[in-house]
């Protein structure tokens, strides 16, 4: 062997490039902890990936480089494209995605493994029971991931679909099946039908996991998912002896259950209500003008006299959702702000962790705006401020805005932590319809005394209000 060659396959080499890769994911993910610095962390995770690859490649010994190459080719030619054109409101479906690629791809090494080492005959007994878990894990989480895919793509429909009562007997059932499949096998070696009958068992489990949660708390499903995947890969790096699949698995593991934890209490709403039954069908729609279920009626105002209230106000804080990443309205959102603050109007940005379609969804289209970050207030802070606002410009933001999750004990969203924009002294809403936000419930908020409605696109809207506010 040249001197070349034995650097390159050292243990050790390997090693220090596993320790340089870790370093690099902990810091790039500290990098995601901001908008300003979050796609500099995301590269520098790349970079760390890239070197763990090449780690591996460099120093095991390599039967089938020419597959291997060409499977690296192909998640190129399909994940980078697929990357760069996703609407920003479909990237939760795309994580769904993603995330169920790789908790396959854990389930297909383990399978790999079994059929390498004779069920597991020619290995220790941990490497078996490391094997059995990441398959039985990652196969949940293809299988479940793939249903939420399906729900947020609107491919079928994203209300709760369960068998009732038969629902957690059946699926206790099927699951004692994968168990029971993967104790034999780690009991002694088994003919690979016992492997088969755990992947297929494990995705049935992942399946009727996911269908009876609602659209609403899918993200929260799509997180604790991840962490699930996480966790396999960490197993399969365990039974493989594979140091940087343990690592980065153990990383996906933890932030996933640790973001998992936050939206549920964002959402108000435990991990185990989540997975339990959920709310969050296909939405109810009822048209402009139309009365409240209690009662209330709904006034429509104009950019006009929209654009006044806003011009004689101290404090405007716009409240942006779902809407206004559907209507692209970000970068017109932040040219009326520029044109409230050169008349003296201070304009603060609310965020609320859950509004929009993903954790982070409204940082990222306001910072794509270049609106200050200083302007973006949290919460808990923002709520402090609403009693001395003028006027709130709710613009596409609905669930999030809803007051029955304070005030109605019976409400599904009952208990969420919400914006309290009917503190303000004026509320504008800008939205097309009376249509629902994404829990699919009516929100007393339109019908209150203090809240005028602009119908209409939010883009267009708050291009609207903008030339009014310029002809003042
Ligand atoms: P909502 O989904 O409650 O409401 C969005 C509103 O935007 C709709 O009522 C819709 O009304 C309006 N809208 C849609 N398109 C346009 C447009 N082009 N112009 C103007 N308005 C428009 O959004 P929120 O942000 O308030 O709440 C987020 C919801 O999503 C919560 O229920 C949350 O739990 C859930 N969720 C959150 C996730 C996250 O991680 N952030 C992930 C998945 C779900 P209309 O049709 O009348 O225009």
């Amino acid at each position: 062997m040249t001197p070349v060659a034995s650097v390159l396959t050292d243990a050790n080499l390997k090693s220090a490039l596993y320790i340089l890769a870790f370093a690099l994911f902990i810091y790039g993910l500290s990098g995601l902890t901001g908008p300003r610095t979050a796609v500099r962390g995301n590269r520098i995770a790349a970079v760390g990936m890239v070197i763990a690859v090449a780690a591996t490649l460099l120093v095991d010994p390599i039967n089938n480089i020419v597959l291997i190459v060409l499977g690296l080719l192909i998640g190129v030619a399909v994940g980078v494209p697929a990357a760069r054109q996703v609407r920003m409101t479909a990237m939760p479906q795309m994580v769904a995605l993603f995330n169920g690629v790789g908790g396959g791809a854990v389930a297909l090494i383990a399978w790999a493994e079994f059929r390498e080492t004779g069920g597991f005959a020619t290995e220790p007994t941990y490497v078996a029971i490391f094997s059995i878990f990441s398959a039985l894990v990652g196969s949940i989480s293809f299988w479940g991931s793939n249903i939420a895919f399906a729900k947020l793509q609107a491919l079928m429909s994203g209300s709760p679909k369960s068998l009732g009562a038969l629902q957690l007997p059946v699926q206790v059932v099927i699951g004692a099946v994968a168990l029971g499949a993967g104790v034999f096998m780690i009991a002694e070696p088994q003919d690979e039908i016992f492997m088969i009958a755990l992947l297929v068992a494990a995705g049935i489990v992942g399946v009727m996991l996911v269908l009876p949660i609602g659209g609403a708390d899918m993200p929260v499903v799509i997180s604790l998912l991840n962490a699930f995947t996480g966790l396999a890969a960490a197993a399969a790096g365990v039974a493989l002896d594979n140091q940087a699949l343990i690592v980065a698995g153990m990383i996906v593991g933890a932030s996933g259950t640790i973001l998992t934890q936050q939206m549920a209490i964002a959402m108000n709403r435990t991990i185990t209500s989540v997975v339990v039954g959920g709310f969050g069908g296909d939405s109810v729609a009822a048209g402009p003008g139309a009365d409240g279920a209690e009662g209330g009626t709904v006034r429509s105002t104009s950019a006009a006299d929209a654009a006044i209230q806003m011009s004689y106000a101290r404090q405007v804080v716009v409240v942006p959702g779902y809407g206004m990443a559907v209507a692209q309205a970000q970068h017109a959102v932040r040219e009326m702000a520029k044109v409230l603050e050169a008349k003296g109007v201070e304009v603060k940005y609310a965020i609320h962790p859950v509004a929009g379609r993903m954790p982070g969804h409204m940082n990222v289209l306001l910072a794509e705006a270049d609106v200050p970050y200083e302007q973006l207030k949290e919460m808990d802070e923002i709520n402090q401020e609403f009693g001395r606002t003028d006027v709130s410009l709710v613009i596409g933001a609905n669930d999030v805005t809803n007051p029955d999750a304070r005030n109605k004990a019976d409400s599904p969203i009952y208990g969420m932590p919400i914006l309290n924009v009917d503190e303000s002294g004026s509320v504008i809403v800008l939205k097309r319809s009376m249509s629902s936000g994404y829990a699919g419930i009516e929100n007393p908020l339109f019908y209150n005394d203090k809240t005028q409605m602009l119908f209409g696109d939010a883009k267009a809207s708050v291009g609207e209000i903008t030339a009014e506010l310029g002809a003042l």
